[in-house]
């Protein structure tokens, strides 16, 4: 918990974050040289919840403590829901909760016109916006928000602006998907679950702030029993004031071990590979006019659909929670599902190590049949 408790510990972590920041390329006021640096949280849960904290209490400091009720957070109604578990955990009212109206004229992205319209209506109303989160890869469809356009709004407003890339980030390794985080450079915070898409096990979701000391002034305590002579001189890091927790895990060490292991280059082939058997699965589903693509593939997950061919939307809903029931009965493969303007919608998607071309084409197999058998029985 303190850096005197196991010095090994804290330094890995500092060290590893600051690989894969430099991995992701990520701005130089992320890494731990400066005033910002990396941190090991067990969840995106855990890390939208803290820096939520640390911004609350960053404007409290400027506004005064009982503005606790004007503070209002921004975000697209397609954020994972952990930021509104942020928002009830750290007091922030309800009703200053934006989640703001997406569709798919704008492939489900938050409109920064839409996020200028909100945050200039409730500073008319006397409230005051606080906290933006922007989202790379959202958990529905893998939508991507403006960051740069966000960022700027954020920034005139004073706000503090967070990225959540829990299941996106780790693209962002290759060359060719980093331009997604471009604007990441104004965020004030960064995000990315290692235990999502990049080989490390459950438990290991790195979290980069610029302004440490926020972080520390909302979470820390200073006990007589953890005072030494280390941490009072100001002279290390002590992760207990950048978590909830006090204890924490050696989480930094599987980190190491994967970066290690497989190295830069593998890491990428891993996530490009990965990318493409998503795209061959949208070619196949796009040869079959039976069914839609309903939102551009990015990454690799594809979200699709069985068309009703009665032209009725409650219809083809149902159609498609029938498919999604009957091919994860078989037990053969799994797929997920989401509802995109009320429609219901089945997911693929690609993250197993395991998972080759053969997998894919047998899967597409598997739903063709029983579409075609729901259809024949209709
Ligand atoms: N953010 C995004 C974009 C996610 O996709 C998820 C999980 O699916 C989360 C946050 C929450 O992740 P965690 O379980 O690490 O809290």
């Amino acid at each position: 918990f303190s850096w005197i408790t196991s010095p090994a510990a804290t330094e890995l972590e500092m060290t590893v974050l600051d690989w894969l920041a430099k991995l992701l390329k990520l701005p130089d006021d992320f890494l731990s040289a400066g005033e910002g640096g990396g941190v090991i949280q067990g969840t995106a849960s855990e890390a939208v919840l803290v820096v939520l904290l640390a911004a609350r209490d960053k404007i409290l400091r400027r506004v005064g403590k009982n503005a606790l009720e004007k503070l209002v957070v921004y975000a697209s109604d397609q954020t994972h829901s952990a930021l509104q578990k942020a928002c009830q955990i750290g007091g922030i009212h309800p009703e200053n909760c934006r989640l703001l109206k997406t569709d798919s004229s704008i492939n489900y992205a938050l409109s920064p016109d839409v996020l200028g319209e909100a945050i200039a209506h409730d500073i008319s109303n006397g409230l005051i916006p606080f906290f933006l989160c922007a989202t790379v890869g959202t958990t529905s469809s893998t939508a991507v928000d403006p960051l740069l356009l966000l960022a700027k709004i954020a920034k005139s407003n004073g706000m503090w602006f967070h990225v959540d890339a829990a299941y996106a980030g780790s693209a962002c390794i290759c060359p060719e998907y980093r331009h997604h985080i471009d604007g990441v450079e104004e965020a004030d915070s960064f995000n990315m679950n290692a235990h999502k898409w990049f080989l490390t096990n459950f438990d290991c979701s790195a979290l980069w702030v610029k302004d440490r000391n926020a972080l520390v002034q909302s979470l820390s305590t200073n006990p007589e029993f953890l005072k030494n002579k280390a941490s009072q001189a100001n002279m290390v890091v002590d992760y207990k004031d950048w978590q909830i927790p006090l204890g924490r895990r050696f989480r930094s060490l599987k980190l190491w071990m994967v970066l290690r292991l497989y190295g830069i280059e593998n890491l990428q082939c891993y996530i490009r590979n990965h990318i493409n058997l998503a795209k061959h699965f949208e070619g196949l589903v796009a040869q079959d006019p039976r069914f839609e693509v309903v939102t551009p593939r990015i990454f690799s997950l594809v979200c699709f659909r069985l068309l009703s061919s009665q032209n009725n939307e409650d219809h083809g809903n149902k159609l498609n929670h029938d498919l999604l029931d009957v091919v994860n009965s078989m037990g053969k493969i799994f797929i997920s599902h989401t509802v995109l303007s009320g429609k219901y919608i089945l997911r693929f998607a690609v993250g197993a190590p395991l998972t080759e071309e053969r997998h894919v084409t047998a899967a597409w197999k598997v739903l063709q049949e029983e579409a075609s058998t729901l259809l024949g029985s209709l």
